[in-house]
């Protein structure tokens, strides 16, 4: 069996669910799962349907209109006749999202969090599925959540492997072709849970890993893995080949292309990962595989935005010793800072870290107890891997160098 992931950018529209309908005939359907993420901007726009809704704002009607409205016109546009049973079934899922929104007495920010923004996901592959059958492309429409268990860290769960292992070994029918979600799973109490953004690549490995997958495909807006984001870097090219551990290094230091959480279980199985444009569908792309890269290592350049620089130094001189360091970790690890950069020296400690649901100013409060905070916010963090002294240069070009940091094969620099 083969896993292909669709992510938003390609079921953004109606034409892009009809090219996706034209990548598999292009390149087979037999022995598919398919796992399909919401469609364009869904999920951001489900976020602020969350936002209105948790703070009572008087936009919320006009926010799930936008959603409805959106998934409204991809409907249209895809199917001639409007008494399609599709239009009843999407309007079901947004009566349900209603009610739930009405019904709901749980104060759990991120419980309702994840209940909404799921619906995004629910809805996409609701659409895709009726529309393949409707060209005569037969499929199953499974239901992720009743597949993928995870424990109940809401917005970031933890996947039950064996209990997940079990349900997909037994209930996913091979040899046909099997749509479902991206990003959801489902706790023991079968509330919906999800696997933190973009976590779409994480399902598609989750099931290859479980199905033993000949496979993985991500099929994406771009040709491949390239070396750098073309959004941000002139002349990007394409690796034609890379390692798991390459690849494992490049979306640890925050290349998009691939979701971190991919690459582990594949590794373990050795299941190969293609990274491929839909565009194009034939083109090789990118293989992402055991053993050595092949090429020459070109400089790969990757930028996180929006970073926060931290430095602590100790009140009274003394050296940051282990026991300030664990505690400092301590800290990060409990209000969820993502660290992306470490540097000491005897006196003080800098941490580059994302801080992703906005807790810094309540672990600052707790930090200048014991050390003296500076701290500059909006930062970004670059990390370019087999670097050399001209990529160096033009990352830095133009810019106040807060933090250079090299080891042998990658070098950060964090500017303002
Ligand atoms: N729809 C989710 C998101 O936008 C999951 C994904 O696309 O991978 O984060
Ligand atoms: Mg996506």
């Amino acid at each position: 069996m083969k896993v292909f992931k669709f992510g938003g950018a390609s079921v953004k529209d109606a034409d892009g669910i009809k090219n996706v309908y034209e990548v598999l005939q292009q390149v087979g359907h037999e022995d598919v799962l398919l796992v399909i993420s919401a469609m364009g901007k869904t999920t951001n726009a489900l976020e602020v349907v969350i936002k209105d809704y948790v703070s009572k704002s008087p936009e919320l009607q006009s926010s799930i209109q936008e959603v409805k409205k959106y998934h409204n016109q991809i409907l249209i546009d895809l199917f001639d006749d409007d008494k399609h049973p599709v239009f009843a079934a999407v309007n079901h899922i947004f009566s349900d999202l209603e009610s739930f929104l009405k019904n709901n007495k749980s104060p759990n920010y991120n419980f309702v969090y994840d209940q909404i923004v799921s619906q995004g996901e629910i809805v996409s592959t609701t659409i895709v599925s009726h529309y393949f059958n409707y060209r005569g492309l037969k499929n199953q429409w499974l239901d992720v959540r009743e597949f993928i268990k995870t424990d109940n860290t809401y917005r970031d769960a933890i996947v039950d492997w064996d209990q997940t292992q079990k349900l997909i070994s037994k209930n996913v029918k091979k040899k046909s072709l099997n749509i479902t979600q991206g990003f959801l799973g489902s706790d023991e109490n079968n509330f919906t849970t999800t696997l933190g953004r973009e976590g779409s690549d994480y399902t598609a490995a989750i099931f290859a890993y479980c199905l033993n997958a000949e496979s993985v495909t991500i099929w994406k807006d771009v040709p491949g893995v390239l070396n750098a984001d073309p959004r941000y870097f002139e002349n990007a090219v394409l690796l034609n080949q890379i390692s798991y551990r390459e690849a494992i290094e490049l979306a640890f230091y925050g290349a998009t292309v691939i979701h971190p959480k991919t690459l582990q279980p594949l590794q373990k199985k050795e299941i190969p990962l293609y990274v491929k444009s839909f565009v194009n569908p034939l083109l090789p792309g990118t293989s992402v595989s055991k053993g050595a890269d092949l090429e020459p290592h070109a400089p790969c350049f990757i930028v996180k935005k929006d970073q926060l620089l931290i430095s602590l130094s100790s009140l009274d001189f003394s050296f940051i010793m282990e026991e300030n360091i664990s505690e400092i970790f301590a800290l990060l690890h409990k209000y969820k800072m993502k660290v992306h950069l470490i540097q000491n020296s005897a006196i003080s400690f800098s941490v580059c870290v994302d801080d992703k649901f906005g807790n810094f100013q309540e672990l600052k409060t707790i930090l200048s107890k014991k050390f003296k905070v500076t701290y500059n916010d909006n930062v970004s963090l670059y990390t370019i891997r087999h670097f050399n002294e001209r990529s160096a240069d033009a990352v830095a070009k133009n810019k106040e160098v807060l933090v250079r940091q090299v080891s042998r094969e990658t070098m950060q620099i964090v500017t303002k």
